[in-house]
């Protein structure tokens, strides 16, 4: 029998491997459960996706239910390759074209026109469909091998952070998911970022891997959004997201913030410089080399270390506001709102 011994009162116990739950990088295995409309956790360069059959209502249900998101937040469709962009989407932009080709397979969702193929569930409702390609080998792998595309939204309970690793994922659904495709730490670590199209003109839905200035270059100016719960075309971008379960302070001043703080247990996480004070119980600094990219990539997974310290609070250190900067600030806002 496969197992391991566990350490607890009284004494050591033998505790049976889960038989429901598998890492691996069998991508047969993947499939046979996505066959099935069994869900799965896949890497991708982003964040680890939580996977099901894009056609399947049964699997869409169980996408929304595991992770107890909202059903007027729809899910992001990942397609193999920019070929296949057709057979999902139609009335495709100039500007859509571009940036799919030049992008793909990478951290770029473009929201476009449906074709009916793509349930309402999906969507939420909505006449558009939001679409990728992933860029990582073993997904790419997994859905070359399949004859429909996978819905995934972040493999994470709805607003908490998000999983930059296998072990995130099973950490948040150890017994609930089958197969856990195991394929390393996320490159990119940070969502993708979304663009959408009125009247043929890009507009800027979220900030994400790819930061505008880079989007800039292909396409010229984009237009943004503004932040706002109630905005109508992309939904589900609340607020409050991403969050830790600790209180999370965000501080253009950390010096300062941190004398505020004086006699909690504090943790902190910065951009590239460590901060000299005796009081602070954990630091994380995102990019030595000031690297801002580096910074991104590790941001979740920073703050999935701190949040395992049991501390009374986390003070974040704003970003320059520019490039990923912006990203980083995004969602360093998001986790620090209550609600
Ligand atoms: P994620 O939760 O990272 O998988 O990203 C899903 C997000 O993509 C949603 O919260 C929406 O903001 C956006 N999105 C997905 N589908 C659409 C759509 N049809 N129209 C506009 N935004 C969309
Ligand atoms: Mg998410």
């Amino acid at each position: 029998m496969i197992g391991f011994y566990a350490v607890g009162k009284p004494g050591l116990k033998w505790l049976e491997k889960d038989q429901h739950m598998e890492i691996t990088t069998n991508v047969k295995q993947a499939k046979d459960a996505l066959i099935k409309n069994k869900l799965i956790a896949i890497p991708t360069e982003t964040v680890y996706g939580l996977a099901g059959n894009a056609f399947s209502e049964t699997a869409i249900k169980k996408i929304f239910a595991l992770k107890k998101r909202p059903e007027y937040n729809p899910l992001i469709v990942h397609i193999k390759s920019f070929a296949y962009l057709n057979e999902i989407a139609k009335d495709i932009p100039p500007d859509a074209l571009k940036l799919a080709e030049y992008f793909w397979p990478g951290p770029l969702t473009l929201v476009l026109k449906k074709r009916d193929c793509i349930p309402d569930s999906v969507t939420a409702g909505r006449e558009s469909v939001a679409v990728r390609v992933p860029n990582h080998l073993l997904t790419l792998d997994l859905l070359a091998q399949l004859d429909f595309p996978l819905v995934a939204p972040s493999a994470n309970p709805f607003g908490c952070i998000s999983p930059t690793s296998a072990q995130h994922v099973q950490n948040y659904f150890n017994k609930e998911i089958e197969v856990i495709m195991d394929g390393g730490l996320c490159v990119r670590g940070i969502e993708s970022t979304i663009i959408g199209f009125e009247h043929n003109q890009p507009i800027l839905y979220r900030h994400g891997a790819l930061s505008i200035e880079e989007i800039e270059k292909v396409i010229g100016p984009l237009a943004l959004q503004t932040n706002s719960d109630s905005r109508p075309n992309a939904p589900g971008m609340l607020s409050r997201h991403y969050a830790p379960r600790t209180d999370l302070h965000v501080t253009n001043n950390v010096n300062q913030t941190v004398k505020i703080f004086d006699g909690r247990k504090i943790g902190l996480l910065v951009f590239k410089d460590r901060l000299v004070d005796n009081g602070i119980i954990h630091q994380e600094i995102l990019s030595t080399n000031g690297d801002i990219t580096e910074a991104a990539s590790n941001l979740f997974s920073a703050m999935h270390r701190l949040d395992r310290l049991n501390l009374d609070v986390i003070i974040a250190e704003k970003f320059p506001d520019n490039d990923l900067g912006k990203t980083i600030n995004d969602r360093l806002e998001r986790a620090s709102k209550r609600k």
